[in-house]
């Protein structure tokens, strides 16, 4: 087990991505600190999903949009060793609509909710990682960043900014060994997508090769891999996991 006894902080760690991405690093032996913003019932049943896996779940409620709140969760993380050995940044909206007709507030909620909590939980989880000089981030980032989607430019433009924020935090850190990489996935199964008129669903699987959405613990599966020792050597880049739609 990889990360038998690691701290592992994931925020929006107990719905959707997030949570495979908790469940899947208890189950290798992690001690996952999940964080969430306010939903008790799905934090709750994260954990009891985690009973019987050899490494355990920690729900932490924290709006890690704020620097209070990115403290709070890092700080309770490291509160047992003092080290953060793997931090995943995944919490994030969509409030989709025309830019024209956008309302301030939706712009405003999604790069709020996508964009501030990389530099707070990066901010306090690095100094972490520098002090025992080992780490990994990884960054959840999507194809609308690369292709562009009509109706998603505010939340084009946060999860672009996730890509380029990486590239530049790897290079920052990297001499002190800690890697920084994104994951930039595709059409995923979960509440975010449930919403999605079925012609626009049909629409996006139409040009990916595999012709299917995809499935919360296929995006862990490349989380795992690049904050492990496989990914040892790569650090700065984006992995797309979108069954074939770029
Ligand atoms: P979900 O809506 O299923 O889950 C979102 C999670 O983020 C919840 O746990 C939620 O907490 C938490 N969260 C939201 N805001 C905050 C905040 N301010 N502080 C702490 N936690 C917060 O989302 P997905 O699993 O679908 O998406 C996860 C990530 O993957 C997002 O960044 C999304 O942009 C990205 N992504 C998703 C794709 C998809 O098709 N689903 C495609 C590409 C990227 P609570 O339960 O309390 O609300």
């Amino acid at each position: 087990m990889e990360f038998k006894d690691t701290i592992i902080v994931v925020t929006g760690g107990t719905r959707g991505i997030g949570r495979a991405v908790s469940l899947d690093f208890a189950a290798a032996g992690g001690k996952v600190f999940a964080a969430y913003r306010s939903n008790q019932v799905a934090a709750d049943e994260t954990v009891a999903l985690a009973a019987g896996l050899a490494g355990s779940i920690t729900v932490v409620q924290a709006d890690v949009s704020s620097s209070e709140g990115a403290q709070l969760l890092i700080s309770r993380a490291a509160e047992a060793t003092g080290q953060i050995d793997v931090l995943v940044n995944n919490a994030g909206i969509i409030r989709d609509g025309w830019l024209a007709m956008m309302a301030d507030d939706d712009w405003d909620a999604v790069i709020r909710t996508n964009l501030y909590p990389l530099f707070h939980c990066c901010k306090w989880g690095v100094r972490k990682m520098m002090a025992q000089r080992s780490g990994a981030i990884v960054t959840i980032s999507s194809i609308s960043a690369v292709s562009g989607t009509a109706g998603q430019s505010n939340y084009a433009a946060s999860k672009g900014a996730a890509i380029s924020f990486t590239k530049s935090l790897a290079r920052e850190v990297g001499p002190m060994g800690i890697r920084v990489n994104a994951v930039v996935a595709g059409l995923i199964d979960t509440d975010m997508t449930a919403g999605l008129k079925q012609e626009i669903v049909a629409g996006i699987l139409k040009g990916a090769a595999l012709g299917r959405i995809g499935r919360p613990d296929e995006v862990a599966d490349a989380v795992l891999f690049l904050a492990s020792r496989n990914a040892s050597y790569i650090t700065g880049q984006s992995l797309v996991v979108d069954g074939g739609i770029l």
